[in-house]
């Protein structure tokens, strides 16, 4: 397994689209299994493709936000039901140091594909949640920052202009 270099903000290919994958190769396999290592020792609960620079739609969640405590990995996901809402903290690996409480869906069913390009859907509310939300939005180029009022967005470019020094 390899280590990668995550991008931070303003880093440009955190604004890109990422592109749907059409077929699992071992190239993309071992993406996922290096995404993964890199979280974990980022110590971060998900991660997106585009935030390792690479922009193609895949995520990975840590295992301790499913309950059956294994780490997912999902490509194409896409969410096909929000439910509610809730305020809770968030973070990002691409923008360090920072955290801030967004509004979120509570509850989301996600449809993605494994890596044995097999559909699955899962329904979940709480953190797992949150972090398919934000991991999802990645893959769109959306960043949590972007939800935040244009005074705390002004707050947070000059604090995170101190931050990156
Ligand atoms: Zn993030």
């Amino acid at each position: 397994m390899a280590l990668l270099t995550i991008r931070t903000y303003p880093d440009p290919v955190l604004r890109e689209v990422a592109a749907p994958i059409s077929d699992i190769t071992d190239t993309i396999r071992k993406l996922a299994d290096d995404m993964l290592e890199t979280m974990k020792l980022s110590n971060g609960a998900g991660l997106a493709a585009n935030q390792v620079g690479i922009p193609v739609r895949l995520i990975v969640i840590d295992g301790h936000l499913n309950p059956e405590n294994r780490p997912l990995m999902l490509i194409n996901p896409t969410i096909v039901s929000m439910e509610a809402e809730v305020v809770a903290e968030e973070g990002c690996l691409s923008v360090p140091r920072y955290y801030e409480f967004i509004k979120r869906a509570k509850k989301v069913i996600v449809e993605a594909m494994d890596l044995d390009k097999k559909p699955f859907e899962i329904s979940c509310e709480g953190p797992l949640a949150k972090a398919f939300q934000h991991e999802i939005d990645h893959l769109n180029g959306i960043l949590f920052i972007d939800y935040l009022s244009p005074v705390k967005k002004s707050i947070f470019k000059k604090q995170y202009s101190k931050i990156k020094k």
